[in-house]
């Protein structure tokens, strides 16, 4: 490590670089998974690592790595992985998973720097966000086999084109060989909430992500005059759905104190006439938490609520599920150590769990996997007034290189790869 001055000039050098790409007149950017704006991201991704003396490669869904010495593709061995993602939503900010690839480009170099031979590889994923698709971590997802070619083959991208047809063009496959010797996955995010704002610290250690389940309920009334039908002759769906969304506030409200959290996000109603009663609503509903016994009773309360309402209004409703993810438990082991490198740095810290999906999602499946997150101003993310100081992601990025620096005194190098990783136990 250089002085603060000097290693905050070199971030700001690289966040710059990216800056351009993909700015809309707006002020903010679109870089969509899989199209010429994040091709150009990745691009400048590589062309930094070089640069800095580091062997690049793409794997064959299109994420992009780099490798130190250590943890070169040469070397076949396993290695650290840090990673996150350069695809943005239409219109969004600047720091959203662009942070974490700074972080990881930075921590790298720091290692080179001190002569710390641990092999480590940083990764860009391709199509994190579900912007484009409709889907979300696509490549992290297919590299881990989370998630697979029926899930991916259909799709469509915002511009009409076909993800198949993207995936052929480019020579990349729906079915790629699963990555292999990772031996630990690191990813710093910003949080993309308040939490760590409203409590003044400046990481937080992620414990777990919240699955979410994701359901449309249909509210079917009578669509009537709004003059000639009297009050008490009314089948009034946007009445009903009005009762069901303050109840789904409730529900999120009673188990807030296990970090669950429940939101009706969207309200179709039709016809949407100021002159007729609402016929037909239909709602869009998120439950997510990290706990699984938690989700299940707010799944089950929701669903009562739907059943009452309907009985007391004479409305049928129908729940239909669209989606549902198990919640992931981070690696305690990790989190732990993270902690200790926090205090020892003096760098404030709070432990907290993501309400936000992110790759490392599919890596916690099938190695250790941990977080680090940094504030975003005011919360704000998904939106071109996102904002995070570079001080910040050089704060995260410190952490996680405290860590490394410790595995580094421990590594054994000669360490057998058979037999250590959860996926071969698992078998
Ligand atoms: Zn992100």
């Amino acid at each position: 490590m250089k002085s603060t001055t000097q290693d905050l000039q070199i971030l700001e050098d690289i966040f710059e670089q990216f800056y351009p790409v993909g700015a809309t007149s707006l002020g903010g950017v679109t870089r969509l998974g899989y199209s010429p704006e994040e091709d150009e991201m990745h691009a400048i991704f590589r062309q930094i690592a070089e640069e800095e003396g580091f062997q690049t490669y793409v794997d064959e869904v299109g994420n992009t790595y780099a490798a130190n010495e250590a943890g070169s593709p040469s070397a076949n061995c396993e290695y650290y992985l840090i990673g996150s993602h350069l695809d943005s939503v239409v219109d969004g900010g600047r720091y959203d998973g662009v942070a974490g690839i700074i972080a990881g480009l930075m921590v790298m170099k720091w290692l080179k720097e001190q002569s710390i031979q641990l092999p480590l590889r940083v990764v860009a994923f391709r199509c994190e966000e579900s912007s484009n698709f409709g889907r979300c971590t696509i490549g992290s997802g297919l590299i881990t086999k989370r998630i697979g070619k029926p899930q991916v083959e259909c799709l469509t991208a915002k511009d009409g084109s076909s993800f198949a047809q993207i995936f052929k063009e480019r020579g990349l496959s729906m079915d790629p060989k699963k990555i292999a010797d990772v031996k630990q996955y690191l990813e710093l995010h910003i949080e993309q909430g308040k939490v760590l704002e409203e409590y003044g610290m400046k990481v937080g250690i992620v414990t777990n992500i919240a699955g979410p389940r994701r359901f449309n309920v249909h509210i079917h009334g009578e669509a009537e005059h709004s003059g000639a039908t009297p009050m008490n002759m009314r089948s009034d769906a946007l009445c009903a759905a009005a009762e069901f969304i303050l109840e789904v506030e409730r529900i999120g409200k009673d188990e807030s104190h296990r970090d669950s959290v429940a939101t009706v996000g969207v309200i179709d109603a039709r016809p949407n006439v100021l002159n007729v009663t609402p016929g037909e609503v239909t709602l869009g509903v998120d439950l997510r938490g990290i706990d699984d016994d938690s989700l299940e009773l707010m799944e089950k309360r929701m669903r009562e609520a739907t059943r009452y309402i309907s009985a007391k209004r004479h409305i049928p409703f129908f729940v239909e599920k669209t989606s549902a993810a198990t919640p992931i438990e981070l690696d305690r082991g990790m989190q732990k150590k993270l902690i200790e490198c926090a205090e020892r740095l003096r760098v404030t810290y709070k432990v907290m769990p993501s309400g936000a999906g992110h790759d490392a999602m599919a890596f916690a499946e099938i190695t250790r996997a941990a977080m680090v997150f940094i504030p975003c101003c005011k919360g704000v993310s998904h939106n071109r007034g996102e904002f995070t100081s570079l001080e910040s992601i050089y704060d995260g990025a410190r952490v996680i290189y405290e860590y490394l620096k410790e595995e580094g005194k421990s590594y054994d190098p000669g360490e057998k790869r058979e037999g250590d990783r959860p996926e071969d136990k698992a078998g």
